[in-house]
């Protein structure tokens, strides 16, 4: 109860004095006792005010922690407000609620030990509360779910041993379930992250890498912070270019995607294992240097699973090194970090030269055996970034980084031939392993990797069908190359167009002047009426497939012209066509021109193999065989050019040849030229003793063929009997010749 009213005591005092000067009035007689009494009852009712005014003072505190306790009872907080004694505690409403608290009668000691946490009321315990500004109890609720208050205890009013505290609660329920959520949060993704093998690698420097613990794991780093430097020595020599080009770009990227690059990275085992590294690129503009940061996802893997496929689609089956697949995906690449990082790239395509004998004469699994050991060869150049591949039958291709030294790529064309070369030992020992190079350089030779490899392939070509060539690319030559695919394309075109035409030159007996044959020469008619001459063309169809199919035209159609004429009634005479050592070395040759004799039913005498003394010298075990093959046919063989190449008559012994045909080189002036016709003359003699024929070719004129007849020669073709002319004039010619040589 609260004493403040003054006013009730003047009122009081009032009344009583009014009463008391009335009743004096009324009874004079007792004014004297009335008045003591009155004074004596003021002087108590002073004293009694007196003491209300002590008591109220008294009180006066208990109505501060009442007050208190009213402002508190109805805020949404917890508090409490106790006496460190604990004769008196109070706890509002919402602590009241939360701890289930109804009515007023409640073991309050065990309330407060349960609100605070503690599980005594000692005194070390209260000044645990006291001392901590923040101090942190856990308890259940009425709910039953763990609570968590923050204390703060403040001290109200202290007197002598009695002291007041209010302490004040901040309920942490919620943001110690968020940090615990938070926690929780972490470790699954930390533990996700060690699961699925995920690192991460951050940097917003490209310098400094902050390495997560998986990271670190993986890895076997030493500690979460790593430079590039460090970074990139982990990375395998191979990868590094990407890695490099994967920053680079990153400081100029704002596309905002995701990017992925795989990179072999040493690992805690101390070896390289594959990585797929995602990262996005975030360049931030203002000069601020871009983010490069990203998962490191361990792809060993799928790297396996990748290789295996990989060796289906990218490894050539024969050598086992990359296929032009792999060659092309790994070039596009390389051109773009040539364009990216301004370094450069060597591009050689190599070829063996003349495979084809080497497979046909020895087979298949001994081809392949050379492959195999080319394929070694080559890869024994390959440095660090760069690629050995089979591109395709002999073909092969090497990229090779550029240090700014421009004799690298012929330096290595040269080493490789020189390795090759050994390698003609025991069955080889008989060939010669040579092989030649075409080179070119990106970026600079071309716009795209294709073009630039094509440019090697132009400058291989370029070397002719020479041996041990090694041919830079020029741009100059680029002209005259595209001029021959023109051509090539052209000439395929004509052929399916049947613009190919035989023509035939005659050959006279130099004893009778009567044809005994006709050399079948190959002319190409465009529609327009233009002739083209073999020289023109024939080397550009034997660079490419188109070759094979002209020679199967000349064979077929000699044939099937010559059996015409003996069915016409001419003479019987001697079809000779030209080969090339690709059409010669064929497998199936044999096979090939049997087929003709049989589809024509021309016989086997009546035909005649023109082969050139190089194309026969090349493998000279090989061309036997092939020869020895044609013989036993019953072809005529004959050797044409004889005199422009090795010149050898010990190859006439070997070779079986029926005819040899005089170079015109020796013909030309070989009226004037007395060492011309010393050599023609000795020459005929040596033939005529292994009963071999001989022709000269490109007599001229009537002195060339006397000398020719002197020395023996048996026949001749030239000008002066007539250039080579189509079949309905030749057989004119034949009509004439018929005449003028009926009686000889
Ligand atoms: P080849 O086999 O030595 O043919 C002889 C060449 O000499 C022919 O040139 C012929 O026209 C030319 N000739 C003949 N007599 C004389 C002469 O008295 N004076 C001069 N100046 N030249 C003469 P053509 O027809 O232009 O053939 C050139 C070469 O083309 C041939 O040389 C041959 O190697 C090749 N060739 C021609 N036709 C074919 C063919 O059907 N297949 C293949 N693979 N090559 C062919
Ligand atoms: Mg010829
Ligand atoms: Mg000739």
């Amino acid at each position: 109860m609260k004493i403040n009213n003054p006013l009730v005591a003047a009122v009081v005092i009032t009344v009583a004095t009014a009463l008391v000067i009335g009743y004096t009035h009324i009874f004079p007689e007792i004014a004297f006792v009335t008045i003591i009494t009155y004074i004596s009852t003021i002087v108590f009712l002073s004293l009694i005010l007196a003491l209300s005014a002590w008591i109220y003072r008294k009180h006066k505190s208990s109505v501060d922690a009442g007050d208190i306790a009213g402002i508190s009872e109805n805020l949404n907080t917890e508090m409490i407000i106790w006496t460190d004694d604990f004769s008196a505690v109070y706890m509002n409403r919402h602590m009241r609620e939360l701890l289930g608290i109804q009515g007023n009668d409640f073991d309050y000691k065990a309330e407060i030990m349960k609100a605070f946490g503690i599980d005594s009321l000692e005194k070390e315990n209260i000044q645990k509360i006291i001392d901590n500004t923040s101090h942190e109890a856990r308890f259940t609720n009425a709910n039953n779910s763990v609570t968590t208050i923050a204390w703060s205890t403040s001290l109200v009013k202290k007197k002598k041993n009695l002291s007041l505290y209010l302490s004040t609660g901040f309920n942490l329920t919620e943001i110690k379930k968020m940090r615990l959520n938070l926690a929780s949060t972490n470790d699954l993704f930390n533990y996700s992250m060690s699961l699925a093998e995920i690192g991460i690698l951050m940097s917003n420097d490209m310098v400094n890498y902050i390495a997560s613990s998986e990271t670190v794991r993986m890895l076997g780093l030493k500690s979460s912070n790593i430079n590039i430097k460090n970074l990139r020595s982990l990375i395998h020599t191979n990868d590094r270019l990407q890695f490099d080009s994967a920053i680079k770009s990153a400081g100029t990227d704002d596309s905002n995607e995701v990017k992925s690059i795989e990179l072999r990275i040493k690992s805690a085992d101390g070896l390289y294992h594959w990585y797929s590294y995602r990262y996005k690129p975030m360049n931030h503009s203002g000069g601020k240097l871009p983010m490069f940061s990203g998962a490191l996802i361990n792809s060993s893997e799928e790297h396996e699973k990748d290789l295996i496929i990989e060796r289906l689609a990218y490894i050539d089956d024969v050598t086992e090194i990359a296929n032009r697949n792999k060659l092309t995906d790994v070039g596009q690449e390389t051109y773009e970090q040539c364009r990216l990082l301004k370094c450069s790239y060597w591009i050689i395509v190599l070829d063996i030269d003349r495979f084809h004998i080497i497979n046909d004469s020895y087979g298949y699994k001994n081809g392949n055996n050379i492959l195999k050991s080319f394929a070694n060869i080559i890869c024994k150049f390959v440095t660090s970034g760069g690629l050995a591949a089979r591109i395709s039958g002999d073909n092969f291709a090497l990229i090779l980084r550029d240090y700014g030294d421009d004799d690298l790529p012929s330096r290595t064309a040269k080493a490789i031939q020189e390795e090759f070369s050994k390698l003609a030992t025991g069955d080889f020992s008989s060939i010669n392993l040579s092989c030649s190079a075409g080179y070119s350089k990106m970026p600079e030779d071309g716009n795209s990797f294709l073009e630039v490899f094509e440019h090697a392939e132009f400058a291989l070509k370029s070397g002719g069908n020479e041996n041990n060539t090694i041919c830079g690319y020029e741009s100059r030559m680029h002209d005259s190359i595209i001029g021959k695919t023109e051509l090539e394309k052209e000439l395929a075109v004509a052929i399916d167009n049947n613009e190919l035409q035989l023509f035939y030159q005659p050959k006279i007996d130099l004893s009778t002047g009567k044809v005994m044959g006709v050399e079948a020469l190959i002319r190409w008619i465009k529609p327009d009426g233009t002739i083209v001459r073999p020289d023109a063309f024939v080397p550009v169809a034997e660079s490419s497939h188109l070759i094979g199919k002209i020679s199967e035209f000349v064979l077929n159609e000699g044939c099937r012209q010559n059996r015409l004429w003996q069915k016409m009634g001419y003479p019987e005479i001697v079809m000779s066509i030209n080969f090339t050592s690709t059409d010669f070395y064929q497998k199936d040759l044999k096979d090939k021109v049997f087929e003709a004799l049989a589809k024509t039913g021309l016989d086997p005498k009546w035909l005649e193999v023109e082969l050139t003394e190089t194309l026969a010298l090349s493998d000279i075990d090989y061309a036997v065989s092939q020869m020895n093959k044609l013989r036993e046919l019953g072809v005529k063989l004959a050797m044409d050019d004889f005199g422009t190449g090795y010149s050898s008559l010990s190859y006439l012994q070997i070779l079986p040849i029926t005819l040899l045909k005089l170079d015109r080189s020796f013909i030309i002036d070989i009226e004037h030229d007395n060492i011309a016709y010393e050599i023609v003359s000795s020459v005929i003699r040596i033939a005529k003793s292994k009963k071999i024929e001989t022709i000269a070719e490109g007599i001229e004129n009537p002195a060339q063929e006397d000398i020719l007849r002197k020395a023996g020669c048996d026949f001749g073709q030239g000008y002066l009997y007539g250039k080579p002319m189509p079949a309905e004039k030749i057989q004119e010619f034949f009509e004439e010749n018929m005449k003028q040589t009926q009686n000889k």
